[in-house]
């Protein structure tokens, strides 16, 4: 039995409550009074679900999650410091490039998509290189669904006397990166991973005193944080036209997160989907692409399997005529595809994918379920 909309077993967009959605049936104004309190809850409540009441600041930016973290990039690496890029994936790899555009001084030290960067390998490449002045780390890399080191990373780099920022863009809110255990300047994040809210903005939380510090870094005017963070602050409006929708959606989106129990239940949900997904797809026979210890609840990669019957591309499609959209792989390391376990997803979802994955086999007629030689 198909769901009547398809669910999103991707790393985004993804699947939304139908409360969620019904929130965006009204036309804000943007300086109607019941918007702007609207705004001032949602920042206030990602500043609480971050840890950073009294020392961190909430501040949104419209665009999908890359605007928040190229933002976040361009406002507080100063023009004259110098950022270490910890790469594992496409969302490091991204970075990169976004300095290269920016033209701001940077290294990265890379490791393979299903090898999390060593505490001490950073501690070397800081100790080495002096003019390195922040350091940057993915949280989940999505791109395999690696879970990295973040709170050692933070340890080693407080200690080195560097700055950190974060891309928690598909861990916040579900893994833990609590400000007042993991040191950071600035973490990004957007409205539609695991907070579950439409897409359409992305935040970052901002330690102030290093925020205020950031005036006139920014290589671009909508995506300056220390601007619209002023602005903000000062008219409590957005400087260009909000995603007032989506805001709206966010809002709701926030009041389930606390009804489900915060991170806390949050993150045990997708625990369960993903425990749920991992022992179903092994035990028909396929293999993750990462050991259990490594593995982020958020999204799983499973090798290719080596029977010349498996196309990805037939398998996809009978998935989603049965209800269920999977993703690609996209990974240099190993022929591969992802399934998510975030969104408003149960662990009934993760069975139903299950049967349907275990019935498209059957209708491909795959038996050799093994990867497929390196
Ligand atoms: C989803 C995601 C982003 C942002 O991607 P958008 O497509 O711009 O929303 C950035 N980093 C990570 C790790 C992500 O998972």
């Amino acid at each position: 039995m198909a769901p009547k909309e398809p669910l999103l077993l991707t790393p985004g967009p993804l699947t939304t409550s139908l409360t969620t959605k019904q929130a965006m049936l009204r036309d804000w104004g943007s300086r109607d009074s019941e918007f702007i309190a609207m705004n001032a809850r949602v920042r206030a409540r990602l500043v609480e679900i971050a840890g950073g009441v009294g020392t961190h600041v909430a501040v949104p930016v419209q665009g999908s999650g890359t605007f928040a973290v190229e933002a976040m990039l361009g406002t507080f690496l100063p023009r004259d410091g110098k950022l270490l890029v910890l790469v594992n994936g496409a969302y490091g790899k991204r970075m990169v490039k976004m300095l290269q555009i920016m033209r701001r001084a940077h290294v990265a030290l890379e490791t393979p998509e299903d090898t999390p960067p060593a505490p001490q390998d950073v501690a070397r490449k800081l100790s080495g290189d002096p003019t390195i002045t922040h350091v940057v780390v993915v949280h989940c890399e999505t791109t395999s669904g690696v879970l990295n080191p973040v709170r050692e990373i933070a340890d080693v780099v407080a200690k080195a006397g560097r700055r950190l920022l974060i891309d928690a863009m598909s861990a916040f809110g579900a893994i833990p990166s609590d400000a007042h255990d993991v040191a950071f300047d600035a973490l990004a994040a957007s409205s539609n991973k695991c907070l579950e809210g439409a897409p359409g903005f992305g935040f970052v939380i901002c330690r102030r005193a290093a925020l205020e510090a950031c005036a006139g870094n920014a290589h671009s005017l909508s995506l300056d944080l220390h601007d619209q963070w002023a602005n903000m602050e000062k008219t409590r409006q957005w400087r260009f036209t909000p995603p007032t929708h989506v805001i709206a959606a966010f809002d709701q989106a926030l009041n389930e997160y606390a009804a489900e129990g915060g991170l806390a239940g949050r993150g045990a949900r997708y625990r369960r989907n993903c425990q749920v997904l991992v022992d179903g797809m092994r035990a028909l026979g396929f293999k993750t692409l990462l050991p259990d210890a490594l593995q982020a609840p958020i999204i799983v990669t499973f090798h290719t399997p080596q029977d010349p019957r498996f196309e990805f591309e037939k398998f996809y499609d009978m998935l989603r005529l049965r209800g269920y959209v999977i993703y690609p792989g996209k990974l240099t390391v190993a022929d591969s595809f992802r399934i998510g376990c975030i969104g408003r997803l149960s662990e009934a979802d993760m069975r139903g994918a299950l049967a349907a994955i275990r019935d498209a086999l059957g209708e491909l007629g795959v038996t050799k379920l093994s990867p497929k030689a390196a």
